[in-house]
């Protein structure tokens, strides 16, 4: 039988994934202000994710997306429904 890692509801470094981890860091940093999500927003977003049953190994199970790249954009949307990130006031 399979020995491999437990899944864990967590983010990409959590996961340890610190190579994907630093390319989607660089990635966020990347984008442009007019796209991006404010500091204080991703951070809240990304706090909402943590606690989702639905992040699976820095993923979202709902949408496909890592956590930390979704978060990134301001566009984005929270693929649940009711959507965890409209609790961010
Ligand atoms: S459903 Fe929403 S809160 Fe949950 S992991 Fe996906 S984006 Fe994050």
């Amino acid at each position: 039988m399979h020995e491999g890692k437990k899944p864990c509801r967590c983010l990409l470094l959590e996961a340890g994934q610190a190579d994907m981890a630093r390319t989607v860091a660089e990635y966020v940093a990347g984008l442009d202000d007019s796209v991006r999500t404010p500091e204080e927003e991703y951070r809240a977003r990304l706090s909402l994710c943590q606690d989702c049953p639905e992040l699976m190994n820095g993923t979202c199970r709902l949408c496909g997306c890592y956590g930390e790249t979704r978060a990134a954009k301001k566009g984005q949307q929270c693929p649940m429904v009711p959507a965890r990130w409209s609790k961010i006031e």
